[in-house]
């Protein structure tokens, strides 16, 4: 197997020098066991977090051990009864080309007519999942309400905006980094309003853009002036989710606070920071009703597209400085 290893913690960006790709033999498979040859891995933000070596709500990297991510293959080996080969199957043993685990590693997928199994890294599987919990259960939506989504040309932004109009939000407005991609959140994701946040200070476009009316729920996936251009604009009792931050992920300085964090107080708001892991109770009622905003042509999704296991490491630092269009996926 093709493995891909991180052997140094990245200082701000993270370069070559800090991974490196082995040949792993393979043992032959021992009873319970699956072997699987991936044909889609997940890049993430929140695999550079787990370059570092600091506490957080998923263990580090080990140094010298090939990383791990979300992966979608098909079985080629079983000794499971519960695996077939040609099964398909989503997975946590990412960064590489072949996974071989006890079978309880691999979950097997039913296959979508006409749609690509990659999916299941996005829409469908944990990006889409992250943004109906942040808004359903962390920012409570309710109907009517206004809601400013950051990094919505992203992943986890794509679904949000989409999801939001769903549940009814009365008006979704979302900012991304180019022209090109806010052109998308009008044309093709249901957004009303889209900032392209490197025209002018974020600030100053959404107090802009909101004028008089506020915004009653902030979907954060960037941080910093972002979250701090949101607090000018809520209403009374509004509630954001605060899902990432993005902007401070290779920063080698800590990323000072919102400058504004009084209007928590004066507005009664409610900032509420998650990870979707600590939520899995919900992710069966996230596939019930995903599946049938899917199935029932509501729900638009881009890939962007990487080929070949050593692109990985590049596709993951094209993500996270913007070169991907919804979710980043790499195709083996
Ligand atoms: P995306 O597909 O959104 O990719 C990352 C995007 O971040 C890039 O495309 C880029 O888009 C944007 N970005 C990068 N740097 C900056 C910056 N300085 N300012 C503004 N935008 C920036 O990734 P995901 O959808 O997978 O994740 C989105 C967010 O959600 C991340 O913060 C991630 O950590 C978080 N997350 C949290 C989870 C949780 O459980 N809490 C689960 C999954 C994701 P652009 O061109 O617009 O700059």
């Amino acid at each position: 197997s093709t493995q891909i290893q991180l052997v140094r913690r990245p200082v701000g960006w993270p370069t070559h020098d800090d991974v490196r790709t082995v040949s792993v033999p393979l043992d032959e498979l021992a009873d319970g066991e699956v072997r699987v040859r991936n044909e889609f891995l997940s890049v993430d933000p929140y695999m550079r977090g787990r370059m570092n070596d600091v506490r957080s709500y998923v263990a580090p990297f080990a140094l010298g051990e090939t990383m791990t991510g979300g992966a979608v293959g098909r079985v080629v080996e079983s000794r499971s009864a519960d695996h077939a080969v040609g099964d398909l199957v989503l997975h946590q043993l990412g960064w590489r080309d072949v996974a071989q685990a006890d079978a309880a590693a691999f979950r097997v997928l039913p296959a979508i007519e006409g749609t690509s199994p990659s999916l299941y890294l996005s829409v469908l599987g944990m990006t889409g999942f992250t943004a109906y919990l942040g808004l359903t259960r962390i920012a409570r939506l309710a109907e009517g309400d206004r809601v400013f989504i950051s990094g919505a040309a992203g992943a986890v932004g794509t679904a949000a905006g989409q999801i939001a109009r769903l549940l009814g939000a009365s008006q979704v407005i979302g900012s991304a980094g180019s022209d090109e991609k806010t052109a998308l959140l009008r044309d093709k994701y249901g957004y009303d309003i889209a900032l392209n946040y490197r025209d002018a200070p974020i600030r100053e476009q959404l107090n802009a853009a909101v004028g008089e009316t506020g915004i009653d729920v902030y979907f954060d996936n960037v941080g910093g002036d972002h979250l701090e251009a949101a607090l000018d604009v809520f209403n009374d009792g509004g509630r954001a989710a605060l899902c990432g931050a993005i902007v401070g992920y290779n920063s080698t300085e800590r990323t000072p606070g919102p400058d504004n964090m009084s209007a928590i107080i004066t507005r009664a708001l409610t900032l509420t920071g998650f990870t979707v892991g600590a939520h899995l109770e919900h992710y069966p009622e996230f596939t019930a009703r995903m599946t049938e905003w899917f199935g029932s042509g509501l729900i638009a999704v881009d890939e962007t597209v990487v080929t070949g296991l050593e692109n990985t490491f590049d596709a993951f630092l094209a993500m996270l400085r913007g070169a991907n269009t919804g979710k980043m996926i790499v195709a083996l």
